[in-house]
């Protein structure tokens, strides 16, 4: 039997999304079809849905964290999300994530909150039998957060701080702490602090309120968007210590405070964006080592009738990760 209709959700506008009946996609050259299993929802998501976002193309089918079965043989697969040309600069250095002419899947095309999906064969990255989808849709952000942590130039034993205890942050801890580095999570928010303890007890990673944060650290990442975190951080940072911007922040911002300490103290700024296939793949390694602790951070698996609403909730502040299930 054939199928050739499916469930989606298909963002159209601002504040504007809904489950919605659309044509099963057809491959197209070099592309196979996938059946989702499982698609993680991620904070961009919902930014794209409350504010937009600078690659986002409407209407669209959002999700980019997404595990899929090949709908012939049945193997599973994390999705690298990306379109890469293989020619530029970008691509040729190394960094494809920085791709000019770079199409995103659930950004430029459609993605993985939808029962299938058509991918290249060169961006399914096979997920080992005993790792489970939820667990395995995380390992594109933590592809992200092992490139922020690759922009860095740290060695064993060196201080990092991460800013934001949210879920992106959780996942920069458990990259860094694989590398030996010391980890601390700062975090604002008291009910964050107290909903994060089991996996920051796990991890021996200390979730601390930013007064009551040691001095000098050798390097720091933002996994929140909230400007006032850059301020935090640089007033913790070492002399000649480094950062790497993370979560990108509200347009309009203002970084002269920033670009000044960068100046008068000789700090070292760098900015990460998306994870190429090998971040990703050496992510979901590291899944497969330490699948218990990553999966403290899947707060709910959910359908995806329920996915606005969690949208909305992961947008208004608290929410740990959702995971929409298709099996
Ligand atoms: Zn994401
Ligand atoms: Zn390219």
């Amino acid at each position: 039997m054939t199928v050739d209709r499916m469930t989606a959700l298909l963002i159209s506008g601002t504040d504007h999304c809904e489950v919605v009946d659309l044509p099963v996609p057809v491959p197209g050259e070099n592309e196979v079809r996938l059946a989702i299993t499982h698609c993680t929802l991620c904070r961009t998501d919902a930014k794209m849905l409350h504010v937009g976002q600078r690659d986002l193309v409407l209407p669209r089918v959002p999700g980019h964290e997404i595990v899929a079965r090949h709908e012939r043989t049945g193997s599973r697969f994390a999705v690298w999300p990306g379109a890469a040309c293989g020619h530029c600069r970008s691509c040729l250095n190394g960094a494809e994530n920085l791709c000019a002419k770079m199409r995103i899947l659930g950004f430029h095309r459609d993605g993985g909150l939808a029962e299938f999906l058509c991918a290249k064969l060169e961006n399914l990255l096979p997920v080992p039998e005993e790792l489970s989808g939820t667990v395995a849709s995380l390992a594109e952000p933590l592809g992200a957060g092992m490139n922020a942590l690759d922009q860095l130039d740290l060695s064993e034993g060196n201080r990092l701080l991460v800013a934001g205890a949210g879920p992106v942050g959780l996942l920069l801890a458990l990259a860094a702490r694989q590398s030996g580095w010391r980890v601390t999570l700062s975090e604002v928010s008291q009910a964050r602090i107290e909903q994060t303890r089991p996996f920051c007890e796990t991890l021996q990673v200390p979730v601390l309120a930013p007064e009551a944060l040691p001095d000098e650290f050798d390097a720091a990442i933002n996994a929140t968007s909230a400007p006032a975190a850059l301020e935090q951080i640089t007033s913790h940072l070492t002399n000649g210590g480094q950062f790497c911007l993370f979560s990108g922040l509200p347009t309009g911002t203002d970084g002269g405070a920033l670009l000044n300490e960068t100046h008068y103290r000789q700090l070292r700024l760098t900015g990460a964006y998306g994870c190429t296939r090998a971040q990703m793949r050496r992510a979901l390694d590291l899944l497969t080592e330490c699948p218990q602790e990553a999966g403290l951070l899947i707060g709910r698996c959910i359908g995806l009738e329920d996915a606005p609403e969690a949208l909305r909730r992961i947008w208004n502040g608290m929410a740990l990760k959702h995971t929409v299930c298709f099996e």
